[in-house]
């Protein structure tokens, strides 16, 4: 495989505009080391005045945009070539100072927390706090659910053991478990490793898939007590976690932070539950496209529409990108192909030892940049739209939110990626007469929506449910959670699909169940984008601006307050059902198409 110093400049990010040299990120690492010891100086004296802890925030953010900048460099450096052992030190010397920032600023926001409330509420109201005032609130509304001094010690303590659990669980799953190998069709042996399930669930050829979905499953049937009773260890600690910090209950306090109102929770269940229907037609049009007279779980990854054999290079890509995106109108345009033609973006290109995948990365200082491993497939084309809907989300946000508002939180991350990705699919929709390739595009935006909103769904139902057990004291063992997962799996797919007995312990090989509240977020995502999406092209120019106002937002306000203002409600149902009636317009065009 090619090597990293024979990759052509322009096809590599402009990491050179964060640290001209290596040098340069040295003494810059050294400096800010020894400059850190300064906001010492303001410990014990914030209760003193405003003006002190106008002082204290802005030496904060002036170190950490500088450790921000170190810690990219870095971490791209990095990932351009995994084995090289200098930029790995690079990255491990980034990283101690993180951890040293942390300890240093560790007391702040609790000294914070300590300052009586008329006193703080008076400096609240002062000139010199005025642009720091959401930030302030935002720690402020913690204090109700912070405990005295020796017991938030002892409670840091704890985190401690309770991590056991989920360390448990990962070491079992990613190292302990060996799943075999299974036999093709010529006696070759295929081993089944995490990675490469998934690829015998897309095989075409049945038995793959078959024994590879049996084989794998029977791994955690076998260790289905102790994975229980290792779920069964983090959920209550989510109660525990809940009680002692006064919340009424485990999903009130996960949503608390981002003061998402619990509405939003149900009503993403019980809308998507109401419009299960549309799903389940789905899923009779995939057996009758597959002529299968028995539809089983591990065939509903299989694509059933041949996925066309059309190569895009990456100009191409970027010009048909740089096309979908014009109903967002000229500023959004411009700059993003300025973005990836002049400020060089993307780093395009496999290399040898080249970190995997795709992501969108950068700091408030630094350009947005792209991680891509291009290989000129659709696939591809549609990674790098769905990055650049993240880098220009994180562009606009930082070029018009001040440091400390600029940030947007991961309950609206997914919303510009999307967006992207729905722009770039109907732009290829309505530029070919390429019937086979209409529908492989119809398609593989049903399958997401499939397994963003609808499965999703099934997941967050199942974790609310596995909370309130536990909540009511019914304790959790292998045999409620199978017969739970059964239960909504039979609801989710429908009567068409054999629910095959080894999907009944599934939920044992899911890492996101140890999250706490966090996959509904991927199904109120793609809610939202595709909600906005729908304001944005079949209406007026003002929706337009309304998006783009958005992605300038950043996280300067609550992420259900950012989307108001853009036109979604989260707690009423309407995105969700926006979203629902969206999959079922695909549908019937795939069906339209197709038959
Ligand atoms: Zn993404």
């Amino acid at each position: 495989m090619i090597k990293r110093n024979e990759i052509k400049n322009e096809d590599k990010w402009s990491v050179e505009s964060i640290f001209k040299n290596d040098q340069e990120w040295q003494d810059e690492i050294k400096k800010l080391e020894k400059d850190l010891e300064v906001i010492l100086k303001f410990k014990g004296k914030l209760d003193s005045s405003s003006k002190i802890i106008k002082e204290l925030l802005e030496t904060d953010i002036s170190f950490s945009k500088r450790l921000d900048k170190i810690y990219l460099y870095a971490h791209m450096k990095n990932d351009e070539d995994l084995k090289n052992d200098v930029y790995k030190s690079f990255y491990d010397n980034a990283m101690n100072l993180y951890t040293k920032y942390m300890e240093t600023t560790s007391w702040i926001i609790p000294e914070l927390l300590k300052i009586e409330n008329d006193k703080i509420k008076k400096f609240l109201k002062s000139d010199d706090l005025k642009p720091y005032d959401f930030y302030l609130t935002k720690i402020l509304r913690q204090k109700e659910h912070i405990l005295n001094e020796n017991e938030e010690k002892i409670l840091s303590m704890l985190a401690n053991v309770f991590s056991t659990t989920y360390d448990s669980f990962k070491s079992i799953n990613d190292c302990d478990f060996k799943f075999g190998y299974i036999l093709d069709g010529s006696n070759n042996k295929l081993n089944i490793t995490h990675g490469t399930y998934y690829l015998y669930l897309i095989n075409k050829d049945r038995n793959i898939r078959k024994n590879a979905f049996c084989q794998y499953h029977k791994k955690y049937e076998e260790y289905t007590t102790t994975i229980a009773s290792l779920l069964y260890g983090k959920i209550k600690e989510h109660v525990f976690e809940a009680k002692v910090r006064n919340f009424k209950d485990t999903l009130s306090a996960a949503l608390f932070s981002n003061n998402i109102d619990t509405a939003v929770y149900m009503n993403l269940i019980k809308t998507v539950k109401e419009n299960i229907s549309i799903l389940h037609e789905f899923i009779d049009y995939r057996k009758k496209k597959m002529k299968l007279e028995e539809l089983h779980l591990y065939d509903m990854y299989v694509p059933f529409i041949e996925t066309p054999d059309i190569k895009y290079s990456f100009d191409e890509a970027k010009k048909l990108l740089f096309d979908a995106v014009k109903p967002l109108g000229n500023e959004y345009s411009t700059i993003l192909q300025n973005g990836i033609e002049k400020e060089k973006w993307v780093d395009k290109y496999e290399n040898e030892n080249k970190r995997s995948g795709a992501y969108s990365t950068g700091c408030y200082d630094s350009y947005p940049y792209i991680l891509m491993n291009y290989n000129n497939t659709l696939n591809s084309v549609r990674t790098l739209a769905h990055e650049a809907g993240h880098s220009m989300h994180s562009y606009l946000s930082n070029k018009n939110q001040d440091f400390l508002y600029a940030k947007y939180p991961i309950f609206l991350a997914e919303v510009a990626s999307t967006f992207n990705e729905e722009l770039l699919n109907n732009y290829l929709i309505n530029t070919t007469d390429n019937k086979k390739q209409i529908a492989y595009l119809l398609n593989s935006r049903l399958d997401e929506i499939r397994t963003t909103l609808f499965r999703q769904t099934m997941f967050a139902e199942f974790e609310l449910f596995i909370h309130q057990s536990v909540e009511n004291n019914i304790p959790l063992n292998y045999k409620l959670l199978n017969d739970e997962y059964i239960k909504l799996n039979k609801f989710y797919f429908g009567n068409e699909v054999i629910i095959d007995d080894e999907i009944a312990v599934e939920w044992a090989r899911i890492p996101h169940f140890y999250y706490n509240y966090y996959v509904y977020q991927y199904a109120t995502g793609i809610s939202a984008a595709i909600s906005l999406y729908k304001n944005v092209i079949n209406e007026s120019n003002n929706n337009k601006d309304q998006y783009i106002n958005f992605l300038k937002s950043g996280g300067s306000e609550y992420p259900l307050d950012i989307l108001n203002k853009a036109g979604v409600d989260m707690t009423a149902s309407k995105p969700v059902s926006d979203a629902i009636n969206y999959f079922k317009d695909l549908l019937y065009k795939l069906i339209e198409i197709e038959d």
